[in-house]
């Protein structure tokens, strides 16, 4: 690689180009690359992103690229509340890899920022000293670092919405573009893209509607390149896939109950049949998404069984909904949340892309297809799915559920139909990156995406 850019350098005249070693990593980078690190504390687990981008073009548009995704062993930092100092040590493996992938003298000079989301909301709900001890300890590692780390904070729904909207709208290029007349354009609002994201513990619906936003908390404006952007984002608490699962769970086991003094057997319609699997009941209720629905009297361990019934899964997800809170409002999707029509393209990624990955369901098909697929799949005996999905045991059991959870989600809670489906594309990645809040966070946090017009660059680019 090096000789080969060396030799197109000398071939067109470019001797100034300089390229520096990082022996590290043995990789080559011209000089003036600069670098930033957020990790993303999710509630099931953490990621750690190094991104990259010329030090003079650094307000220019699609000029960031992720140098490196580093995924933490174990699960995410909200899980270690009896052990917070295990959150920090569990950051140390990804802090490395990070800092042999920066060139050694510009570590002070990359900031690092960590934020975490619903799982350490949830966490903060049921026990805030407890959150605030494992900020301590992963503030504590990370401020020893050689990186300049600006700090680690809990993102609110809001901003986790917000920010993956920028992410995916700056590396789709749809911020700002150079016309072929030599100008740099808006372009049309109605190209912009909305995201949809499904984490662990939340999920979170942003877009630029056509109309007002009547909800202000339901707000987020930005200014980028000279133009202003009201943007519609919110985020559903406990609807997240883990808490969904669980809350499915155990609301069969309080239907149990209501029949039999013992719910020591569950039979579960999002389990495919003949699938079997033993629970303790108190990690169960742990979480405040099913805190209430604790029963005083339930000690014994639960055996859950799968019944393979894609319709009565779907009864039982809707029943996690509460959809009548929105009977005779408009806008209005469920548990009383203020929605605008829905706008545009939609960019769906985490578990919404998962999901549909293993389904094999990426690939725009129609809704007809994405719900024969899905029933089909449910219906299909362990045995069978475990046997034609070797390798795959961790999500297996669940990707039913999920698939379900999804489509009434999408359909009956956000609202997309039949004719509005085709605007929702599954996606991990856009552009070489990943999808999700922390570009976004860091390019805002940065000031890296002006809020002038680039009146001037038109001149200095051609
Ligand atoms: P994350 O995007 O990491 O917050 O994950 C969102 C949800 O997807 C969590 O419930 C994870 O357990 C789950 N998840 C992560 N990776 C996969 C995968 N490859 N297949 C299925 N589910 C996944």
């Amino acid at each position: 690689v090096f000789t080969a850019l060396l030799g197109a350098a000398v071939a067109s005249g470019l001797t100034a180009l300089v390229l520096v070693l990082v022996e590290a990593a043995n990789i080559l980078l011209p000089a003036g690359t600069k670098f930033g690190i957020v990790i993303d504390a999710g509630s099931s687990h953490t990621s750690l992103f190094v991104y990259q981008w010329p030090a003079d073009k650094e307000n220019g548009t699609g000029v960031v690229s992720q140098a490196l995704a580093c995924q933490v062993e174990g699960p995410g930092i909200s899980s270690y509340a009896s052990n917070p100092a295990q959150a920090g040590e569990s950051l140390q493996g990804c802090l490395e890899e990070a800092l042999a992938r920066i060139p050694e003298a510009q570590h002070r000079g990359t900031p690092m920022f960590l934020g975490a989301t619903a799982g350490m909301r949830l966490l903060r709900q049921k026990n805030s000293s407890q959150a605030e001890d494992i900020f301590a300890a992963v503030t504590q590692v990370l401020a020893q670092s050689p990186v300049d780390f600006r700090g680690a904070e809990l993102l609110d729904g809001q901003d986790e919405g917000a920010f993956a909207w920028v992410t995916v709208n700056y590396v789709l290029g749809l911020l700002i573009k150079f016309s072929f007349s030599g100008e740099w354009i808006r372009p049309p609002e109605g190209m912009l893209v909305g995201a949809l994201d499904l984490g662990g513990a939340s999920t979170q619906i942003t877009f630029v509607p056509g109309g007002p936003i009547e909800d202000e908390s339901a707000l987020a404006t930005f200014w980028l390149y000279g133009s202003s952007h009201h943007v519609y984002t919110h985020s559903y608490l406990c609807f997240g896939r883990d808490q969904v699962l669980t809350r499915l769970l155990t609301k069969l086991v309080q239907v149990r109950l209501a029949q039999s003094s013992s719910a020591d057997l569950v039979r579960h319609p999002c389990y495919h049949s003949g699938y079997r699997t033993t629970l303790a009941p108190g990690p169960l209720y742990e979480s405040p998404c099913v805190h209430s629905m604790a029963p005083q009297n339930l000690t014994q361990n639960l055996t859950v069984e799968g019944t393979g019934n894609p319709g009565a899964c779907i009864t039982a997800i809707q029943e996690l909904f509460n959809f009548s809170s929105c009977q005779g409002q408009g806008d209005c999707t469920f548990d009383g949340v203020y929605q605008p029509p829905l706008r545009g393209q939609f960019y769906a990624f985490s578990n919404f892309f998962y999901t549909f990955h293993f389904l094999n369901l990426t690939s725009r098909q129609p809704l007809g297809t994405v719900n024969d697929t899905m029933w089909k799949f449910c219906k299909m005996p362990w045995k069978l799915v475990e046997a034609s999905y070797p390798g795959q045991a961790r999500w297996l059991p669940d990707y039913c559920a999920s698939g379900l959870y999804i489509l009434v989600l999408l359909l009956e809670g956000f609202g997309f139909s039949e004719e509005t489906w085709p605007s929702i594309e599954f996606h991990k990645q856009a552009g070489g990156m990943d999808i999700g809040w922390t570009l976004g966070y860091m390019l805002n946090l940065t000031g890296m995406i002006p809020a002038e017009a680039p009146a001037q660059w038109r001149a200095e680019s051609y």
